[in-house]
């Protein structure tokens, strides 16, 4: 291994950051000999601080319309060939009773920015999950929405809320995305709903078109003044029916760098290995896992809507019941020495030592 990148990952590992020329120079020196410390490092600290556990959330996709065209994305409004459907509160109610039994504890309300739910919706349908499981949490992620909803469902109950920034480079977030949006509109609803008081997740697709080096250092630089409790990492993969058909797909390689890179910078981290993870790789989720991943988010949603939320193509695990996912992913976890708890799995605390 080059010895440089041995010291720069010691150095992320003692000081939770680095340098912008630091990060280029790591990310540069992405090589297996140099990957496998960073897991190792990656992995020491993850079982300092969560052990052996790996978190599970439902995963709920409860609409698949959205207003917006962002052009990686399956479900843009664009895409005249997406099927479009929308759950309804009991709906909803039954994914979640369905997965108490299989013993999740979060449920996690994913969905397109979609304004047939008003805010007083998604606020009863928060009180109404919340009240049948007070044990549990509840995550949003419905997309960017002003101050006012984000405390509405707040007050309602809601406990987390996943936002991906996508790319903290303007440039490259102007590359992603229509005219319309904004980058710095996406970061200041992180910044709101962490003032709120939400546990709050960003993250970035690794590999997304256009993507050089300098994006991911602005994402991890971006990433540690949020300090977020949550970071979602997954690699892009291409949809036949977008502008971006034709790019390819992001790297497992580069995906798992990344997810060792989080880890060393924020302990205590919510890290999740993504559906997007397993699709491109067949072991992806547990080389997530062994590269400092501590969460799985299997689908709760009715199977007959599956198919239906497709944010990119050959998507896994849409036909198979959340049973199955949850035992299936049980022993993948335990596969590679970790185990899948039944637990509301809150994000810790921790200080970079
Ligand atoms: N409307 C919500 C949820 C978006 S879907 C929101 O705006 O937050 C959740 C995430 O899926 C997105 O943030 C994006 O990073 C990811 N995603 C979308 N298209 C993808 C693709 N083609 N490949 C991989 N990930 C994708």
């Amino acid at each position: 291994m080059n010895h440089d990148s041995k010291l720069l990952i010691d150095k992320l590992e003692s000081d939770g950051a680095l340098s912008s020329g630091e990060y280029l120079a790591l990310l540069a020196g992405n090589r297996p000999e140099t990957a496998q410390y960073l897991f190792e490092r990656a992995r020491a600290v993850r079982q300092r601080v969560y052990g052996d556990e790996v978190y599970t959330r439902g995963l709920i996709e409860f609409t698949s319309y959205c207003k917006n065209d962002c052009y990686y994305c399956g479900i843009r409004k664009s895409n005249q060939a997406a099927e479009r459907y929308r759950l309804d509160k009991g709906q909803i109610l039954e994914c979640c009773a369905a997965g108490y039994d299989l013993g999740f504890r979060t449920f996690v309300l994913q969905g397109g920015e979609d304004p047939f739910y008003s805010d007083e919706k998604i606020a009863d349908i928060v009180r109404a999950i919340k009240k049948a499981h007070p044990d549990c949490a509840v995550t949003l992620s419905l997309g960017e929405k002003n101050r006012e909803s984000y405390e509405a469902y707040y007050a309602a109950g809601a406990d987390r809320y996943l936002l991906r920034h996508e790319t903290a480079d303007e440039n490259h977030y102007g590359k992603l995305h229509p005219q319309e949006m904004s980058l710095q509109r996406r970061q200041q609803c992180l910044w709101d709903l962490k003032d709120i008081g939400y546990q709050v997740g960003c993250g970035f697709m690794a590999g997304s078109p256009y993507q050089t080096n300098e994006c991911l250092v602005a994402d991890l630089l971006f990433i540690k003044e949020l300090d977020p409790h949550m970071v979602g990492i997954g690699p892009f993969i291409p949809h036949n029916a977008t502008p971006f058909a034709a790019h390819p797909a992001g790297s497992l390689e580069l995906t798992l760098f990344l997810l060792g890179i989080i880890r060393l910078m924020l302990p205590g981290v919510l890290l999740p290995v993504t559906t997007a993870l397993g699709t491109i790789h067949p072991a992806g989720r547990e080389k997530g896992v062994l590269a400092g991943g501590n969460v799985v988010m299997p689908n709760l949603s009715p199977l007959n809507v599956r198919k239906k939320y497709m944010l990119y193509d050959n998507k896994i695990c849409t036909g198979d019941e959340a049973a199955e996912c949850r035992n299936c992913l049980a022993g993948r976890m335990e596969s590679v020495g970790y185990r899948l708890v039944v637990d509301r799995g809150d994000y810790k605390a921790v200080k970079a030592i």
